[in-house]
């Protein structure tokens, strides 16, 4: 399979920081990757070099097959970049703002029919002539996007595009985004929601301090981790704990609520047997699932 872009030990120091540590990454052509982390932990300075608006310290990065220090030009026109602040050009309105953005990367009239199509489908057509400037926050996110989208750009990146963005608008965006990725365009998104990325990523790369602690497809990732977890929520009095036997097999405690983690299945009629000797109350009782986030707790300690 072809890859849409490639870190070839990339590293990134900042003073004495090592904001990007040494990573290495192939994302195949048509993927919907995730790149997930807690603040800091380096991915806007990933997005930033794959953009070439930050030098790498070393290591090296192509998108399409083009090298982002040696032919900066073709492997720009290669990535839309949705960026997470909302910056923009205030004298514009929006098809203006649209059209000059498509001058830059040298598309014409010719393209001015995909600029409806995106205005269409991002349902900015009554704000179209309305300058940037007036525009309410929701109405710029979607105008950011376009501005990503208009160029055709075989690479998206969306950097944490539904932050503060309302229900109706983040549906749109994403079925708006899956459709780009069934036609073939790879999607790389940066997001804190971990159930977004759950539902959209088919692979993902978790990281910390500037190091990739994970990377696998979704799947695998939610498989490799994947335990059984009992939810029980329990009366236990204040003068009463938890018998000694069940209390070592792994669990938390959120209030009255005990998760174990099941290594065995025999292991739920232990601990119910165990709570019924001890006289202590089942008020309800749950299985549950690992997801994303759990996996993403372990990993990264946050
Ligand atoms: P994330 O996007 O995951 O929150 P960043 O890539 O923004 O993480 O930041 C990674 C680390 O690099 C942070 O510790 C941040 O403070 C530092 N950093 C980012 N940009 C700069 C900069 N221009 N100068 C100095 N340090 C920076």
């Amino acid at each position: 399979m072809k890859s849409a872009i490639i870190f070839k030990n990339v590293k990134k120091t900042y003073a004495s920081l090592q904001a990007v540590d040494g990573i290495s990454l192939n994302i195949p052509e048509g993927e919907f990757f995730g790149l997930l982390g807690p603040n800091g932990a380096g991915k806007s300075t990933m997005i930033n070099m794959l953009a070439g608006l930050v030098k790498p310290t070393s290591g090296s990065i192509s998108v399409m097959g083009y090298d982002v220090q040696a032919s900066y030009q073709e492997a720009r026109h290669s990535v839309g970049i949705v960026p997470q602040e909302l910056v923009f050009d205030p004298f514009f309105n929006v098809r203006e703002m649209l059209r000059f953005q498509a001058g830059y990367f040298g598309k014409g009239k010719e393209n001015d029919s995909w600029i409806d199509e995106v205005i269409d489908r991002l349902d900015l057509r009554e704000k179209a002539h309305t300058n940037m400037r007036k525009l309410s926050g929701g109405m710029k996110r979607r105008a950011l996007i376009a501005q990503a989208l208009v160029h055709r750009p075989p690479v998206i990146v969306l950097d944490e595009p539904t932050a503060g963005v309302d229900v109706e608008l983040r549906q749109r965006l994403w079925s708006f985004i899956k459709e780009l990725n069934k036609e073939g365009h790879t999607i790389v998104l940066t997001t804190h929601y971990l159930e977004e990325a759950e539902a959209l990523c088919n692979s993902v790369a978790m990281m910390r301090s500037g190091k990739i602690v994970a990377a696998d497809t979704t799947k695998n990732l939610l498989k490799k981790f994947a335990s059984k977890n009992l939810k029980l929520r329990l009366d236990l009095k204040s003068n009463k704990t938890l018998p000694a036997d069940i209390k070592r097999i792994q669990h938390e405690a959120i209030g009255q609520d005990y998760i174990f983690q099941l290594k065995k299945i025999t292991d739920i009629a232990k601990i119910t047997e165990s709570l019924g000797k001890a006289k202590i109350d089942i008020l309800d009782l749950q299985a549950v699932d690992i997801d994303l986030e759990n996996v993403f707790l372990k990993l990264t300690g946050k």
